[in-house]
């Protein structure tokens, strides 16, 4: 997991369906970004096929596109820049008819260039998704297409939105302008969505928001929604998850709970103070230190991942050498490395200092050689040890399917169970990225 992928398009879990007759409406949607995007995209999923479209998986065999944008880094906004000129040129072949975008570039104003220059025929934002209905024909209902209410994932495997938003200004992030402040779903909401998908068989559930151990409501906070959670579902994860906001008492529920899974996303972006600072992070090095040794001492045998951002205006090499010093004590499973990427309307994008490019991918390799070589011990460490696994992606064609421990290590394991099933398996081999299992026991 140590690189920057995270703006990957995600693939949807649906089977390609073709153009059936003539008369069948279709409908492509491509996700690009993080799993609030996978998210929304599930409720938009919903909507076209409310309105009676298929859903295929080209471009070609579509009327309807939907990009579904992540805005957080340039590399983001060029990629669909790319699928936006494949795009036009379908069209011009009387192909694809309508384009929309949705998403963080929506919300953004480059979103008026981009619709300008691709001839986009509706842009929507993240708060206004809802409109989306109307324009595949259905009357505009925002209380049926509101982050509130689920999508149509389900399935073994399903996501819950507990809040949206961000009430943090980092230096460098363009979240907040596009997602707008903090809005907390209210418990009982949570829980009843959680109970209906457990209900229709859901057998993992993950908790969304940009910062979600900052959810609160009525006096509630986010351990006791997690606690909640964790008493209804078979198996819980969260992410993503602000140091600021990290309780002592949620690292330990992790540990002491069964359901909940011993891995924490918990992105630390620096290890030097002083950038922490000019990032407005709001916490210490040492205090994400001290975050960690409550939840290694909670969950000895758990996985921890962190994002970190190289290259920051401003970021000297004793800066960097103080991130490789925290990267080797907190020994990392994993970490999403970011090159800086200036957004325009952050703090970061005006700031004096820039980083070269050379020094900015030297700093990044280093940071990534840090977290490897880390995460391979640490990996080794599971090799002999039998481990229920829990099927996330079924087999590929080699009979390997993905799954995941109750320590939250990514497995490799020979079975052709359907995702949703646990097996039980000794771990034979490791990477730095993933165990590999031999022939499950039962
Ligand atoms: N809310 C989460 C948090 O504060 O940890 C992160 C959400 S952001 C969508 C995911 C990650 O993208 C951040 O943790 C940060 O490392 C990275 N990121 C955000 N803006 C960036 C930028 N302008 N350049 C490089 N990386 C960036
Ligand atoms: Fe962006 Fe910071 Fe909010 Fe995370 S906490 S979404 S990095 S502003």
């Amino acid at each position: 997991m140590s690189s920057t992928t995270q703006t990957t398009p995600i693939p949807l879990s649906r089977k390609p369906v073709g153009r059936d007759s003539p008369e069948t409406k279709t409908a492509c949607i491509r996700t690009f970004g993080c799993q609030m995007n996978v998210h929304d995209s599930d409720r938009i999923r919903r909507m076209i096929q409310d309105a009676g479209y298929a859903e295929v998986q080209r471009y070609e065999d579509a009327d309807l596109v939907i990009l579904n944008t992540c805005y957080v880094r340039e590399n983001a906004v060029d990629r669909v820049k790319g699928h936006l000129g494949e795009l036009n040129r379908l069209r011009r072949e009387g192909r694809v008819k309508r384009v929309a975008l949705t998403g963080c570039i929506g919300a953004a104003e480059e979103s008026a260039t981009l619709q300008q220059t691709y001839d986009i025929d509706l842009i929507l934002g993240t708060h206004n998704t809802y409109e989306l209905a109307e324009f595949v024909g259905l009357p505009t209902m925002q209380e049926t297409y509101t982050p509130e209410l689920p999508g149509t994932e389900g399935g073994h495997n399903a996501f819950v939105t507990i809040m949206t938003g961000c009430n943090y200004q980092c230096s460098y992030c363009i979240v907040p302008t596009v997602r707008g402040r903090m809005i907390c779903r209210p418990m009982e909401s949570v829980l009843g969505e959680v109970e209906s998908l457990v209900a229709g068989g859901t057998g993992y559930v993950t908790l969304l928001g940009q910062t979600v151990d900052a959810w609160r409501h009525e006096g509630k906070r986010f351990c006791d929604l997690l606690e909640a959670v964790s008493e209804k579902a078979p198996r819980v994860w969260f992410t993503t998850s602000h140091p600021s906001n990290m309780e002592d008492r949620t690292l330990r529920a992790i540990g002491e709970r069964e359901t909940i899974v011993k891995r924490l996303h918990l992105p630390v972006q620096s290890g030097s103070d002083r950038m922490l600072r000019v990032m407005h992070r709001g916490y210490k090095a040492e205090r994400y230190r001290r975050k960690i040794e409550v939840f290694r001492e909670a969950a000895p045998d758990g996985t921890l991942s962190t994002d970190i951002i190289v290259g920051h205006p401003g970021e000297t090499e004793e800066d960097h050498e103080q991130t490789l010093r925290l990267v080797e004590d907190c020994a990392f499973d994993s970490a999403y490395i970011f090159k800086f990427s200036p957004r325009r309307g952050t703090e970061a994008a005006t700031l004096p200092g820039t980083v070269p490019d050379a020094v900015v991918q030297r700093r990044f390799l280093e940071v990534l050689r840090q977290v490897e070589q880390n995460a391979f011990a640490r990996n080794q460490r599971k090799v002999g040890g039998e481990e229920e696994i829990y099927i996330r992606h079924g087999s590929t064609e080699d009979g390997k399917a993905i799954g995941e421990t109750w320590s939250g290590h990514a497995v490799h394991v020979a079975t052709d169970l359907a995702p949703g099933n646990y097996v039980r398996a000794r771990i034979e081999s490791a990477g730095p990225h993933v165990l590999y299992a031999g022939e499950p026991s039962g």
